[in-house]
C-alpha cells in the first residue's frame, strides 16, 4: 500500500469510526478534532498505525501488556487451545485449563488466598468481591451493609465497584445510584509539609473513628494498595496497607485489596500486598493476567470466606454470580502461558529494574518549576506536570507531543503516566523516558 492510499483508508476508518462507534472514557465532541490514531498491527514492544507508523508502547496498552505484543508462546498457547475448545461453561462443568489456572494463581498469591473465582473484567471481579464480602457476613449471622473506602479510589465502571470508588470527575455523577459506602480521605494526598508515613497514621486514624462509629455494619475495607493508580499515580506508604490490615482484624472485617492495577509485578513485587508483607482476605486481580491478550479477572479468596458458602442446596448460601464466559479457556490459556514466561524469564525482578531505570532517567527533573511531582512505584509512573495557561488539557498535550516522538501513552488529567510493558528493555525505556521528558519541556513552559 503507499503512502496515499494508506491515508486513504484512515481517513475512510475514522469517518466510519465517527458514525458508528462510541467509545470508553471519550468525548465524542472533540475526539475527531483529537486526531486518533488508528492501530493496525503489533510487534513486541511496538505498535503500529495503518500510515505505517511505529509507536513504543509506554503505558502497555492501558496497564495489560507484559511481555509485548504478538508474543510466540502466547500466541501458541492460545491457537493450541483454540484446536481443543473455544469455550464451555463453568457453571456445573469445568475444563482443565480453568483448574490449572485456579492452581497457579493459588500458588502465587499470599498463602491465605486458597480459590480462584473467575470474572472477564477488573470491574466485574470487584463486582463479585464486594457481594462475597457482604453474602459471606449474612452467612456468619451479621448484617453488614456497608463498606469502608478510600476518597480517589478507582475499582472499574460498573455500579458497585463505582460505589466503592471515589474520584470525582467520574464518579460524582452516579452518586444517586450507589451503595451506601463509608468513605475515609486519600492517604495519597499530603497536606503541606506532611510526609506519606505521617498521611498514613492520619487516615487510618480517621478510618478507626468510622469503624468505631459504624464497623458493627461495615462488611469490608476496600483500597487499592499502595497505588491509587487512576487517581493519577498516587502512591502511599507502605505502613497504610499494614494499618488496614490491623484494623480489619481488629473490627472483624474483611480486607479486600484491588491488585487489577498493581498485582502481577506493575510495582516491581509480584503484589503489592507483598511489599507490605500483609495478606488480605480478599484480592481482586486482571489486567496482565492474560499478558494483555483477553478478558480475565479474578477474585482470590480466603478458604474461610470460602467456607462461608458451604451448605444445604436449599440453604442459600450459594454465591449466585456467574457470567456466560466465566473461566473462558482461550483467555485462560493466554494467562497459563503469561504466567509460565514470567516465572522462565524472572519478568517482575525485571520489572524492578526497569523501575529504577525510569527513576534513573527522571531524576533530571526533580526541581523542575514545570513538573510538580513524580510518582512512581516499580513500573508505575506518574509525572504531574504544572498546567499551563491557555494550554487546554496540559497532560493531554505532553502525550500528544510524546506522540510525534513515538511514544505511546495516555494521561490522567496533568498526571503524564509512563507504564510499560514489564519486559521492556532498558534501551526503550530510556527512549520513552526521554521522549517524556523532551515532550515536558516542549509543552510546559
Ligand atoms: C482498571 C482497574 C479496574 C477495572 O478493570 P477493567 O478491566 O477496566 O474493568 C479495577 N481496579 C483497578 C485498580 C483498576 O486499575
Amino acid at each position: 500500500m503507499n503512502a496515499s492510499e494508506a491515508e486513504r483508508r484512515t481517513r475512510d476508518l475514522l469517518e466510519r469510526d465517527a458514525s458508528s462507534v462510541w467509545h470508553p472514557f471519550t468525548q465524542h465532541a472533540v475526539w475527531p478534532d483529537d486526531d486518533p490514531l488508528v492501530i493496525d498491527r503489533a510487534e513486541g514492544m511496538r505498535v503500529f498505525d495503518t500510515q505505517g507508523r511505529s509507536y513504543l508502547d509506554g503505558n502497555s496498552s492501558l496497564w495489560v501488556n507484559v511481555h509485548g505484543h504478538r508474543v510466540p508462546e502466547i500466541d501458541q498457547a492460545i491457537r493450541d487451545q483454540l484446536e481443543r475448545l473455544g469455550h464451555t461453561t463453568f457453571l456445573g462443568s469445568t475444563h482443565e485449563t480453568g483448574i490449572e489456572l485456579a492452581e497457579m494463581l493459588v500458588a502465587r498469591t499470599p498463602q491465605r488466598l486458597t480459590r480462584a473465582f473467575f470474572s472477564s473484567d477488573g470491574a466485574s471481579s470487584v463486582e463479585a468481591a464486594i457481594k462475597m464480602a457482604f453474602q459471606s457476613a449474612a452467612q456468619r449471622g451479621q448484617h453488614r451493609p456497608l463498606y469502608l473506602h478510600i476518597a480517589e479510589g478507582y475499582h472499574g465502571d460498573t455500579l458497585g465497584a463505582v460505589s466503592v470508588g471515589g474520584i470525582e470527575q467520574f464518579h460524582a455523577t452516579y452518586r444517586p445510584l450507589l451503595l451506601a459506602t463509608v468513605m475515609a480521605d486519600s492517604p495519597g494526598i499530603l497536606r503541606e509539609g506532611q510526609t506519606r508515613a505521617e498521611r498514613a497514621a492520619e487516615v487510618l486514624q480517621q478510618m478507626r473513628e468510622l469503624l468505631e462509629r459504624d464497623g458493627q455494619r461495615i462488611c469490608g475495607i476496600v483500597i487499592e494498595p499502595l497505588v491509587q493508580a487512576a487517581a493519577g499515580m498516587l502512591t502511599h506508604d507502605a505502613s497504610f496497607v499494614m494499618g488496614v490490615r490491623q484494623l480489619c482484624d481488629e473490627f472483624d472485617t474483611l480486607m479486600i485489596v484491588d491488585e487489577v492495577a498493581t498485582g502481577l509485578g506493575r510495582t516491581g513485587s509480584m503484589w503489592a500486598v507483598d511489599r507490605a508483607g500483609v495478606e488480605p482476605d480478599l484480592l481482586t486481580l486482571g489486567k496482565g493476567i492474560t499478558g494483555g491478550y483477553l478478558p480475565l479477572s479474578a477474585v482470590m479468596a480466603s478458604e474461610s470466606v470460602y467456607e462461608s458458602f458451604l451448605g444445604a442446596p436449599t440453604s442459600g448460601r450459594t454465591f449466585f454470580h456467574g457470567h456466560s464466559y466465566t473461566a473462558n479457556p482461550l483467555c485462560c490459556a493466554a494467562a497459563i502461558a503469561n504466567l509460565h514466561l514470567m516465572d522462565q524469564r524472572n519478568t517482575v525482578a525485571h520489572a524492578a529494574h526497569i523501575g529504577e531505570v525510569i527513576a534513573e532517567e527522571l531524576a533530571v527533573l526533580h526541581g523542575d518549576d514545570r513538573v510538580v511531582e513524580v510518582r512512581r512505584i516499580g513500573t508505575m509512573t506518574g509525572i504531574e506536570v504544572a498546567p499551563v495557561d491557555g494550554v487546554d488539557r496540559t497532560g493531554f498535550a505532553v502525550c500528544q507531543h510524546m506522540r510525534t516522538l513515538g511514544v505511546l501513552t495516555r494521561p490522567l488529567s496533568d498526571v503524564v503516566v509512563l507504564m510499560p510493558p514489564l519486559a521492556m528493555s532498558d534501551d526503550d525505556v530510556r527512549t520513552m523516558t526521554a521522549a517524556a521528558i523532551e515532550s515536558i519541556r516542549a509543552v510546559v513552559r
